[in-house]
């Protein structure tokens, strides 16, 4: 059994020695983005910081010892809200598929640019499933078992359309975020909901407005209705990862309520001692300084970032700091690692060098995944000349040496997968949207051709 990584778990506040239940075989679960819009640079942190411990997971374990569940929340007011502003006229629930397809579409080409692994480059056919990205979508039956299951056992009841989680049947609620159930009672708001027992009990199903996604409801309810967010979490880890599992990975903000209520859910419902051994947080992003947010204006995707600076660029700038500190986004620190990155890669034999740790690099990350000093250690072996190992190193960590400027009018797969877009919006009927497509296209220097025959054909504008 590998030995030697160590971890900061949320739940003890302590640093502790990795150990999975089951000694042959690692399960991991990372919360992911809800699919409404473009993901900002903030949520780019948890999916390179859970990428890296996943790979680091795979070297110590082996690649087929390692199941890693990173979610994808396609139910949400929010996505609702956007469906209805961006297609005004279509039918909600056929506006809502191409919110959620298309933001979903638009996240994985951009973790894809940072060098997060995706499902096709570990999944082997025929072999078990190593990534898996569920759809809250997908498992609203495995949330009706759950709720059904805590009402039938008194932690959950139905009350006008709803089904409530009653925090007070669960007498430690509240330990990861160590806040003492008493002490949110007494601070509890007085204005709630009146058909809530207690002001703590949270949301696991919930009605549907006329027109919006609506499923058969649980707990007996004859209306339909959608599920609230943190049931998802709890049934996607369930049907994929079991009644409990090692690692639970996410944002610091999502400690409480978040986290809090997935552990009250799954382990009411399973009976067990807890939902994961070990739950991980990553610390905040802010940029230049200050909170990122819409209203000061300093809000960035990935895409504007990877606009301007190569995938792995941005992999390198954000590993710079570790995962547990808040981070300070800056062009400054983008630029100095665009420089040391530049200077490792272009080294003799890059390309062709194996994915290998080195040791010092590796010592670094079972040390609770401490990659300020893992890179001290590259920068350590590009010193005394190391080439073989800088390289390996760097493969290991998810670097490919791609950090040329990116030329996104020649990425074929993106332009083939705008053109069946297109043609999906032009059998809709959608000429706005298919010309929308054309006009991005030829802004970035790529001219289609619509063939008689009804194919589409592209080549490179030359000025
Ligand atoms: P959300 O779509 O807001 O639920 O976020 C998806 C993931 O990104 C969660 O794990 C969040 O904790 C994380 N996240 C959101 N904002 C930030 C930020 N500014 N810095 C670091 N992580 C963030
Ligand atoms: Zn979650």
């Amino acid at each position: 059994m590998p030995e030697g990584l160590r971890l900061t778990n949320t739940l003890t506040r302590r640093k502790e020695p990795f150990a999975p239940a089951d000694p042959a075989h690692v399960r991991m679960y990372a919360c992911g983005p809800t699919v409404y819009d473009f993901a900002h640079i903030g949520n780019a942190r948890p999916v390179i910081v859970f990428d890296l411990l996943f790979r680091l997971l795979r070297h110590l374990y082996g690649a087929d010892h390692v199941t890693y569940v990173r979610n994808i929340t396609d139910v949400d007011d929010k996505i609702n809200a956007r469906a209805a502003r961006d297609f005004p006229g279509v039918p909600l629930n056929d506006a809502i598929r191409r919110v959620t397809a298309e933001t979903e579409r638009q996240f994985h080409e951009d973790i894809r640019a940072l060098g997060v692994l995706m499902p096709e480059d570990v999944n082997r056919p025929g072999g078990r499933l190593a990534l898996i990205e569920p759809r809250a979508t997908e498992h609203i039956e495995e949330m009706r078992r759950l709720i059904d299951r805590l009402v039938a056992q008194g932690h959950a009841y139905a009350a006008e359309g709803h089904v409530l989680f009653h925090v007070p049947s669960m007498p430690d609620y509240g330990s990861l975020s160590r806040r003492p159930l008493e002490e949110m009672e007494a601070g509890a708001r007085v204005d709630v909901a009146p058909y809530k027992r207690s002001p703590l009990d949270f949301v696991l199903w919930k009605p549907s407005k006329p027109g919006e996604p609506s499923w058969p409801s649980p707990a007996g309810i004859a209306a339909e209705g959608r599920p609230g967010w943190h049931i998802e979490c709890s049934a996607m880890a369930w049907k994929h990862l079991g009644e409990s599992f090692d690692i639970h990975a996410g944002g610091l903000d999502l400690i409480f309520p978040h986290h809090e209520n997935e552990i009250a859910q799954s382990r009411c419902c399973f009976g067990r001692p807890a939902m994961a051994t070990y739950w991980l947080h990553n610390g905040f992003l802010q940029v230049e300084g200050e909170k990122m947010s819409k209203s000061l204006g300093n809000f960035i995707t990935i895409r504007d970032v990877l606009a301007d600076w190569p995938g792995e660029v941005v992999r390198l700038n954000m590993l710079k700091t570790h995962y547990r500190q808040p981070i300070d986004w800056t062009v400054r620190g983008l630029e100095e690692s665009a420089r040391t990155l530049d200077g490792w890669v272009r080294e003799p034999g890059f390309r062709e060098a194996p994915a290998e740790f080195a040791r010092p690099v590796l010592d670094a990350l079972l040390d609770d995944l401490n990659t300020p000093k893992a890179l001290a250690e590259l920068h350590g072996l590009a010193r005394a000349g190391n080439r073989q190992a800088l390289a390996g190193t760097l493969r290991a960590l998810g670097f490919s040496g791609d950090v040329g400027a990116p030329d996104p009018a020649v990425d074929p797969a993106e332009i083939a997968a705008a053109i069946d877009r297109r043609l999906a919006a032009r059998a809709d009927k959608n000429w706005a949207e298919s010309d929308r497509i054309r006009d991005e296209l030829k802004a970035r220097g790529v001219q289609l051709k619509d063939n008689k025959d009804g194919t589409t054909t592209w080549e490179v504008a030359r000025a």
